[in-house]
Order: C-alpha cells, then sequence, then structure tokens
C-alpha cells in the first residue's frame, strides 16, 4: 500500500492509525527535521547547536522506545522540552528570523491530540494547556529577546536565512497539516463507529432475544406512527391456549421452543408490509395494514397454520392452538382503543373454546 492510498484509506475509514504509529510517525519526523538541522547549524558554523541537534535527533530515536510502550505524555513532555530549548538556543546562536522558533506552534495542537491517547484524557488535556501556554511564552520571550540582542553567529548569506526560514515554516505546516489530518479522519472514523454502534443498540433495544421477534417497546413506535398518519389497520392480538401447561408438562425450555415455533409461523404467515411482535410472555401482537375482514382472514390463515404444525422436542410429539382477536382502527379509536378492543375480542374466544379466530 502506498503512502497516498494509505491516505485516502484513513479518510474512507478502512485504515486506521493506532496511537502507536501515529506518535512513532511523529517521533521520526522530528528526529529527521533535527538531522537536516545539523547541517544547518554546521553551515552557521554553531557547534554547540550542531551537537545540540545530533543528540536531540538521537533523542527522538530513542523515545521510540516509550512510544511503543504506550508512554505518550512522557513523550510528549521531552517534546514540548526540546523544542523550547531548541528555539530559545537557536535564537540565542543564530537570531528569530531563521524562524527556529515556529515549532514552537506546531507542538501545541499534538498535545491536545495526545490527551486523547491517553487513560487519563483530562490530565492530558491540562498538560496540553500547560505547554501551550509555555510555548507560547517561549516564543514572545524569543521574539522580544532578537529586538534587543545580536545572535552569536552573524550570518551574511541572506538567501540561506530566507532557505532555512522557508525550510522551518514549511516543516511546522506539514507537521500541522499532517496531525489535523489525522485528527480529522479519526474523529470521522469514530463518528462512523458512533452511529453504526447506535444502530445495533437500537435494533437491540427493539428485538425480542428469544423469538427475534420486535418487542413491544418498538410496536409501540410502529403503531403511534400508523396513528399518526392516519392510515387504515387492523390489530390482531394472539396468545398461545393452555401454554402454561406446555410449561408444566415438558418444562420451560420446551415452552421457549414453542414460543419460537409460534414466532415463526406467525412472521411467516404475515403479508410483508405487516408487523407482528412478542407483546408479552405467549402473546403476539400483529399490526395488519389491512381491514378488518383481510386482517381476519390472515388470522385465521396463522391460526390454522399454527394447529397443523407439530414440534418435536425430547423425543415427544407436541402442538399447540392459538387464539386471535382482530380489531380495526377507525376515525374514534386510539392506539389504547384499538389494542383493548383485540384483547376483548381474544378473551372472548377464550371464552368460546379457545383456538379460534374472534373479529
Ligand atoms: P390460556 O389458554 O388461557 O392463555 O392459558 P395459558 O396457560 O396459556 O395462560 P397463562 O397466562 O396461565 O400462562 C402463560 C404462561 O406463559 C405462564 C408463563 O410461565 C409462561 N411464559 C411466559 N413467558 C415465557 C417464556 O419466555 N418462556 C416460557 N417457556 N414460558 C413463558
Ligand atoms: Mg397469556
Ligand atoms: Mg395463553
Amino acid at each position: 500500500m502506498n503512502l497516498f492510498s494509505g491516505f485516502k484509506g484513513i479518510l474512507k475509514g478502512t485504515v486506521k492509525f493506532s496511537d502507536v504509529q501515529k506518535y512513532s510517525l511523529l517521533t521520526v519526523c522530528i528526529a529527521s527535521v533535527h538531522i537536516m538541522l545539523i547541517f544547518v547549524f554546521l553551515y552557521i558554523g554553531s557547534l554547540p547547536m550542531t551537537v545540540y541537534n545530533v543528540f536531540s535527533a538521537a533523542g527522538y530515536f530513542l523515545c521510540l522506545k516509550p512510544v511503543k510502550k504506550k508512554s505518550f505524555m512522557k513523550v510528549y513532555i521531552y517534546t514540548c522540552i526540546e523544542v523550547m530549548l531548541h528555539s530559545v538556543l537557536a535564537v540565542y546562536m543564530a537570531g528569530w528570523n531563521f524562524g527556529f522558533s515556529m515549532y514552537l506552534i506546531a507542538i501545541i495542537p499534538i498535545g491536545f491530540d495526545m490527551a486523547f491517547a491517553l487513560d487519563d484524557t483530562v490530565k492530558g488535556i491540562r498538560t496540553a494547556v500547560c505547554f501551550g501556554v509555555l510555548s507560547f511564552a517561549t516564543l514572545v520571550i524569543c521574539r522580544e529577546y532578537s529586538y534587543y540582542f545580536e545572535p552569536v553567529y552573524a550570518v551574511k548569506n541572506e538567501g540561506f536565512v530566507r532557505g532555512v526560514y522557508i525550510f522551518n515554516v514549511m516543516c511546522t505546516c506539514a507537521l500541522l497539516i499532517l496531525y489535523s489530518y489525522i485528527f480529522a479522519a479519526e474523529i470521522m472514523i469514530a463518528q462512523l463507529d458512533l452511529e453504526k454502534n447506535n444502530k445495533k443498540l437500537d435494533s437491540l433495544a427493539s428485538i425480542d432475544a428469544l423469538t427475534g421477534l420486535y418487542n413491544r417497546r418498538k410496536m409501540n413506535t410502529i403503531l403511534s406512527s400508523a396513528v399518526k398518519n392516519n392510515i387504515t389497520f387492523s390489530v390482531i392480538m394472539s396468545d398461545i391456549d393452555n401454554f402454561k401447561g406446555v410449561n408444566d408438562t415438558y418444562g420451560h425450555a420446551c415452552g421457549d421452543e414453542v414460543l419460537k415455533m409460534v414466532s415463526e409461523i406467525v412472521a411467516g404467515c404475515l403479508p410483508e408490509e405487516d408487523t407482528v411482535c412478542r407483546w408479552g410472555g405467549e402473546e403476539f401482537l400483529m399490526l395488519s395494514c389491512r381491514p378488518i375482514d383481510e386482517a381476519a382472514d390472515i388470522a385465521e390463515k396463522i391460526r390454522a397454520a399454527v394447529e397443523s404444525r407439530r414440534l418435536s422436542f425430547d423425543g415427544k410429539d407436541i402442538s399447540v392452538t392459538l387464539t386471535l382477536g382482530v380489531s380495526e382502527f377507525t376515525s374514534t379509536s386510539t392506539m389504547d382503543s384499538v389494542i383493548t378492543a383485540a384483547d376483548k375480542k381474544l378473551y372472548k374466544g377464550k371464552n368460546s373454546g379457545k383456538n379460534c379466530v374472534v373479529k
């Protein structure tokens, strides 16, 4: 994978930088800048700054170990102190015009980004604020100092000064762009993950774990929107007959299998646009987008299908029946009244011998 497709992947959310990879990259980038500065200070003729840059480059390479161990805070503090010290010494030795103090700006956002890689984000943000203020103060001090004092090494070659200035500004901007880019991509990925997880949670909160049907909570929202949109619909309330007997005779596990079997039958018999939920223990509520007569026909189809199905459990053949009550939503109905009406029809069916449809 080349660098370009890698960055394209980051934006698409298919490539994810780990914190260790991200800060290793940063550490290597800063070390590389220091290696280049070794040659700049060699040209200027400042031996102390040349040696300083050799040691700081080596220091960054040594930082790769704590980065690997996720000691990001230690590496960040080292970076801040090193950049501030470098800025002060470089302005003292070579002057302000080279732009060595630009790096003080680059370390500010990196501190805030690093805070999110820590277990204690609040402590990370506090540290980033402290070093942000210190960086700003160092920048102002360096600028003010350069107004009043000449640098130790006066460089006559203006083209060289301008070239180094452009190099320093370029490195600062590259660091800022790189980290802003990665930070933006991380936020985007986190947002996509959050949306995905919210959808997952929403679906988990809407589904009955045993049967896989919608639960009562979800059905209530579906019913409310049907009422709000004033569409023609009917409600079918159904209840497994003598279900307690199934549990008592064959055990609760068998009762669960019966519930799953009935759920499958009901869902399979319903037209696609209709909805079913597990309303309670062994009660299923259906919303049929049709007038009561057609809904009653569907209810009858379900009743017959349940009656004819056998469940084989532990070598035994088990069958159950279903009683169903059907009501229609009218202009005078409310959500509660249409459900209560279906419930009443269901109990009428229970009282008249069960295994029937009452509309
Ligand atoms: P009726 O014909 O009048 O509806 O009688 P019934 O025995 O079906 O009704 P009853 O309300 O007395 O019993 C319902 C039973 O459903 C009682 C309860 O233990 C059982 N039940 C409720 N939820 C579950 C479940 O998730 N799994 C199992 N196995 N049983 C359940
Ligand atoms: Mg019941
Ligand atoms: Mg029952």
